[in-house]
Parts: structure tokens; C-alpha cells; sequence
């Protein structure tokens, strides 16, 4: 059975896998990045990737999820706000160091390939899939392949506005994208909005680090006022998002993950309705909303597909 190394490749540490053709991830090593310069996470990558390589013994690939408008075919980070990185040369770099093929794309399509591959969507031809977490992180399949864009840009679903007049400021600098609004951290703004109508409410009486999407998603479903307000315009925007996305694609399925899709059904019970309100040209019900099935292991096995498949999708030549 073939194997790759799949890499996650975060915020705050890397981590390489082995992983084989049947989505299954084996050894594992991480690493903590102890500051974001290039230099500095190309030495993390070279000591995780290195063990994972000597674990392996043959693998056909490394493949690697990083945030950020990623070139596919070359494996350059273009541009990466999180990492502070343009034209960062990170697949030419790997490449010389290990002498194995190197894939490299942006983490949520990694995910969605993941997903789609191994996941909620392994059944399906069109297909989205949205991580609802710090922010959200989306990718597109239509006909059985990975929409990339003309230059790596198809899937930035969060980015897109939903509530430009009276929405919340986004990282990007726009605002109401969807991201600021139907996130994790998008719940939690929601929360503060409409504290002005729960004066006696104790919801947002924590530190900011003890609150959490979860804290408030719970404090809802166990019938808190304060918190069920927030639920219930956090569930609109989401609504609103998901609606669009089926008016553009009109996919068999959206899954939904992150930490926010840890609500489940009551999550899904409250969106789907509303999704039907607003799905207007699209034949209601055509579309799928459910929680994805890999979790956070979707991007790293995400990765490891694209190397073992030989590129993100069929459309793309990639230089190795
Ligand atoms: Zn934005």
C-alpha cells in the first residue's frame, strides 16, 4: 500500500504524518513554532517531514496544507497574511531538501479534498465544504474536481458579504463577510451585539480567555436568553451564507466542520429552515447540510491525497 507524508502547517506548530492511500493516518510528529519567519518554519518542517520520511520508508510524496493564497503548481505561498510571508519559495525549498515530490495548497482545500475523498462526501460530485471555526475556510468540488480559480482563488466562501451595512469588521478589512458573521468568533461577537438587551445577563462575565463559541452554543441550547438571541442571529447569517453558496453551485452536499459544527443537530435542525426560506431559483431540498465526518485530520489527510493522487486536482500540472 502506497504512502505520503501529509503536513499540517499552522499558526502555531506543524505537524507531519505518514498516511496511506485509504486515508488512514499512522506516525505522527509535531512541533511548536517558536516564531513565524520562513527560516524558522522551513527548520520545523525539515525536522518533522525528516522523521515522518524515515517512518514511512518509501513514500511517494510529501503534501502540505498552509494557510494562505497558495500556487498549486509550484508550491510558492503568494501571499499569507497569518505567516506574514509574499512569494515565500516553500515547495522549491522542500523540494531541494528532501528530493521527493512536494505539493503544496492552501489548508481549507486540502480539507475540503480530505472530506471529499474520505468523508461526508465520498459519495458525491458537487460538493462544499465549510470549517466554522476561528474563521471560515471553504473549498468547492463540481464534476468530481477541486475548483481552484483562475489564480488560486475559488473557495474563499468567507470572504464574501452577507451584511455589508450593519455587519461585523472582518480580519480582511471588509465589512460582514460571512466569516465575521457565521464563525466561531462570529457567535461570539453576536453575543456582545445584543447584550444591551440582557442587562442582568452574567453570559460575558468570563475572561475573554475562557470564552468560547461552545460556551455560548451550550448556554443556548440549555435555554439561556442572552445566549439564545446571539444563537439566533448567528444562525441567520449562517443561513444567509449557505444560501448563497447553493444559489452559485447548487452542490449535492454542504458539510459543515470546526468547532461550531460540534452542535450538530442543533445546529442543523435551526439553519436548515431558514436555508429553505432563502433558496429561492435553486429546487429546495437539492442540496445536503450536515456535519463533517474527519474532523481536524481533514486538512493534514487532505494533504497526503493530493501527493498521493499527483496534484490538488485533474486540471492542474504541478511542477515537482
Ligand atoms: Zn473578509
Amino acid at each position: 500500500m502506497q504512502t505520503a507524508i501529509g503536513v499540517d502547517l499552522g499558526g502555531s506548530h506543524v505537524t507531519a504524518a505518514v498516511i496511506s492511500e485509504e486515508g488512514t493516518i499512522h506516525q505522527q510528529h509535531e512541533e511548536d513554532l517558536e516564531d513565524l519567519h520562513f527560516d524558522s518554519v522551513i527548520a520545523a518542517l525539515d525536522t518533522t517531514i525528516g522523521l515522518a520520511l524515515k517512518d514511512a520508508g518509501d513514500a511517494v510524496g510529501i503534501g502540505i496544507g498552509s494557510p494562505g493564497n497558495i500556487d498549486a503548481a509550484t508550491g510558492a505561498v503568494l501571499y499569507s497574511p497569518n505567516f506574514g510571508w509574499e512569494n515565500a519559495p516553500l515547495g522549491d525549498t522542500l523540494r531541494k531538501k528532501f528530493g521527493v515530490p512536494v505539493y503544496v495548497a492552501n489548508d481549507a482545500r486540502c480539507a475540503t479534498l480530505g472530506e471529499y475523498t474520505f468523508g461526508t462526501g465520498k459519495a458525491t460530485k458537487d460538493f462544499v465544504l465549510l470549517t466554522l471555526g476561528t474563521g471560515i475556510g471553504g473549498g468547492i468540488v463540481a464534476g468530481g474536481d477541486l475548483l481552484l480559480g483562475n489564480k488560486w482563488g475559488a473557495g474563499e466562501i468567507g470572504h464574501h458579504q452577507i451584511r455589508p451595512n450593519d455587519g461585523f469588521i472582518c480580519g480582511c478589512g471588509k465589512i460582514g463577510c460571512f466569516e465575521a458573521q457565521a464563525s466561531g468568533t462570529g457567535l461570539i461577537r453576536h453575543a456582545f451585539a445584543v447584550s444591551p438587551s440582557f442587562p442582568r445577563s452574567s453570559l460575558l462575565d468570563v475572561s475573554r480567555e475562557k470564552l468560547s463559541s461552545k460556551k455560548i452554543r451550550r448556554a443556548a441550547e440549555a435555554g439561556d436568553q442572552h445566549a439564545a438571541a446571539a444563537w439566533k442571529n448567528f444562525i441567520g447569517d449562517l443561513a444567509i451564507g449557505l444560501a448563497n453558496i447553493i444559489a452559485f453551485v447548487n452542490p449535492e452536499m454542504i458539510s459543515l466542520g470546526g468547532g461550531v459544527s460540534s452542535a450538530g443537530d442543533f445546529m442543523l435542525d435551526a439553519v436548515r429552515p431558514t436555508v429553505d426560506l432563502l433558496t429561492t431559483m435553486v429546487p429546495r431540498g437539492t442540496t445536503k447540510i450536515v456535519v463533517a465526518s474527519l474532523g481536524n485530520d481533514a486538512g493534514q489527510v487532505g494533504a497526503a491525497t493530493m501527493a498521493l493522487r499527483g496534484g490538488l486536482a485533474k486540471s492542474v500540472a504541478v511542477a515537482v
